[in-house]
């Protein structure tokens, strides 16, 4: 099912108010409003603020201070993802009911250890295209009374989809549509090479995973347009809009602006914020020049 049967594109900038926006983030911001503006369609602002531990209105202020500095326009119905947390336990749920997630209680240090014990043996244990290990498989082996009876004992668990099952109910390849300079055309979604996802957090309601697709759909976004950073996160993006049912957008993953150290640009540097930019006195078309030079 497509995002784009005869409406107006509809684009988002998508960030979360947990720090201060740096020139990656105005990359995106400024490609989804240029692209938006050449397709005569919509932009909209999402603010993915689920994680409510790190996330801060003075963030969320800054967030659109910056955008309007860069001479942006959006929607000012501004989508907060901490006010629809019953959308993405309904998802949730859905999933729970199709019998493809389950309480997961390792903790990370759990998970290291186990990783260490298997990888002793000298096999390797996957790792996930961010590096980080399979999700083991302990959890999913309990019986439902005993997951219970853990839940109802108070311990901390997660909810994890089991991956295995649910590429397993797909009836196609799947597939997605990309449509930036890196990797381009009808690409091969491989969502199996991150294991055993986390979709509800224990210290926040949601996870991004979920969270993200639900409201794309819910939305009406139809051109996702993000950083390569998230490139391959797309494969399980693809694989919950099929067991969920809801459409499919074309992506476009544009380069990162990386920093000196060769590194992405983090939010923990205060020297490559907006902000602290515009305080040097450089103007938005400085910017749009700074951002345009390929070295960076
Ligand atoms: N909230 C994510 C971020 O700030 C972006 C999510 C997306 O564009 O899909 O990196």
């Amino acid at each position: 099912m497509s995002a784009l049967s005869g409406q107006k594109p509809v684009f988002r900038f998508a960030p979360s108010p947990n720090g201060l926006l740096h020139l990656g983030h105005a990359l995106s911001a400024i490609l989804n409003f240029e692209m938006a503006k050449a397709a005569n369609g919509r932009f909209l602002l999402r603010m993915e603020d689920i994680d409510i531990a790190r996330c801060k209105p003075e963030y969320e202020e800054a967030i659109e201070e910056d955008l309007a500095w860069l001479g942006l326009d959006w929607e000012k119905s501004v989508r907060r993802q901490s006010e629809h947390i019953s959308e993405y336990a309904a998802a949730l749920e859905k999933l729970k009911a199709k019998g493809l997630i389950y309480p997961a209680f390792m903790s990370r240090t759990e998970i290291r250890r186990w990783v260490e014990n298997y990888e002793a043996e000298g096999a390797e244990w996957p790792r996930d295209p961010d590096g980080a290990p399979h999700y083991p498989p302990d959890d999913k082996a309990l019986s439902e009374h005993e997951s219970a009876a853990r839940i109802a004992s108070g311990e901390k668990h997660v909810w994890r989809l089991d991956m295995e099952k649910a590429v397993k109910q797909l009836f196609q390849a799947l597939t997605f549509t990309e449509t930036g300079p890196a990797h381009t055309g009808l690409l091969p979604a491989d969502p199996a090479r991150w294991g055993d996802v986390m979709l509800w957090r224990w210290d926040a309601p949601s996870s991004y995973h979920l969270s993200v697709v639900v409201d794309d759909a819910l939305q009406g976004v139809s051109h996702v347009v993000r950083g390569l950073d998230l490139f391959y996160a797309t494969s399980v993006h693809r694989l919950l809009q099929t067991l969920l049912g809801l459409p499919e957008p074309i992506y476009h993953h544009h380069r990162l602006i990386l920093g000196e150290d060769g590194r992405k640009l983090s939010k923990s540097n205060a020297s490559t914020a907006l902000s602290a930019l515009r305080e040097q006195g450089l103007s938005a078309g400085d910017l749009r020049i700074l951002i345009d030079q390929p070295t960076l």
